[in-house]
């Protein structure tokens, strides 16, 4: 491993200074369990690093009148045993659930994991169903934006060097929203997803047909997508099995999905199918068993 400077912040705000005095040269470490792996083989090391794993700020699952507010340090382990989460979001549990190994669930946090912009990231389709937001904060300020505009391209984030990916918030108006996340590897555990889906939609009361149906993919396309075109589809339909299966070969249709030594593009196309028509089957079973949990 080359040699790099090192610093640690005690908290969000002397991260912030940090970065700003450091610039371009700077790079944030959270858990470490993506960055470590670069480190050590890269050619060219940032001039320092600075450690945001100690900023205990940046760790709160909280409710407030916008939403649920997940730090950006919060690990996949925390997110697994939060209950607010498990309550509001288990779509988000089922992602963290599926990364990785215990140890990296333990290290690896939910902002890193964003932040890294690999199209297989795990907790990018959860949350992108459930439209989720992101503060980002620099010496100039903090600003919110839809966690999509976050996602430029591989590996490539729309932050800027000096800014700081501080919470995840999903909006009040969705916290409850039925959803599901499915993942495919090549394996059951510690493997990247040859795909991974995420479904979320309310139940139009009286007509039990889909309304603001809203439908991620990952690993099929250079970033994180919707599938709009497979959410109109949905909007204002009766819930079939049919209804299901057609949204999974329309969202098929949109992506970008590339071949590689894991999987052809076709494969992908067939397992988006499958992978959509079972979130959407998922997060039906979801509503109607709190249906009936509420009339029991
Ligand atoms: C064995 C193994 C298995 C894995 N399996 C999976 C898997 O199944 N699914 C999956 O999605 N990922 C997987 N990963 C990737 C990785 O563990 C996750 O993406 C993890 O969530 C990264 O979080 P971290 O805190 O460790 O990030 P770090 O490694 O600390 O950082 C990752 C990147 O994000 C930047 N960064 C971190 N936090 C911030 C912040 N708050 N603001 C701005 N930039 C920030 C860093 O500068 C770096 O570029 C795996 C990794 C390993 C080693």
């Amino acid at each position: 491993m080359k040699s790099f400077g090192y610093v640690a912040a005690m908290d969000a705000k002397h991260a912030i200074e940090l970065l700003a005095e450091h610039g371009a040269a700077a790079k944030i470490l959270a858990g470490g369990t993506d960055l470590l792996v670069e480190l050590k083989d890269t050619q060219r090391p940032p001039g320092i690093v600075v450690d945001i794993s100690r900023a205990r700020d940046l760790k709160d699952i909280v409710l407030t009148d916008e939403g649920l507010r997940i730090g950006a340090l919060a690990t996949h382990g925390e997110i697994m045993r939060s209950a607010l989460i498990r309550d509001l979001c288990p779509a988000l549990i089922e992602a963290a659930h599926s990364i990785g190994a215990v140890q990296t669930r333990n290290l690896g946090t939910i902002g890193g994991n964003l932040m890294t912009c690999v199209p297989s990231m795990d907790s990018g389709p959860a949350l992108i169903a459930l439209e989720a937001q992101v503060t980002v904060a620099g010496a100039d300020g903090q600003r919110r934006m839809p966690l999509v505009d976050l996602f430029v391209g591989p590996r490539k984030t729309s932050l800027t060097p000096g800014q700081l990916l501080v919470e995840i918030v999903i909006p009040k108006p969705n916290l409850g929203k039925p959803a599901a996340f499915q993942k495919f590897g090549l394996r059951k555990g510690q493997a990247l997803a040859l795909v991974n889906a995420a479904a979320a939609f309310w139940i139009d009361d009286g007509k039990d047909a889909f309304k603001a149906p809203c439908i991620a993919l990952g690993a099929v396309a250079p970033t994180v997508i919707r599938a709009p075109q497979a959410e109109a589809y949905l909007a204002g339909r009766a819930i079939t099995p049919e209804a299901m299966a057609e949204a999974g070969r329309i969202a098929a249709t949109e992506a970008k999905p590339i071949s590689d030594f894991r999987a052809s593009a076709d494969y992908r196309r067939d397992l988006i199918a499958v992978l959509v028509k079972r979130c959407l089957a998922a997060a039906y079973a979801r509503a109607t068993a709190k249906t009936k949990e509420r009339v029991s």
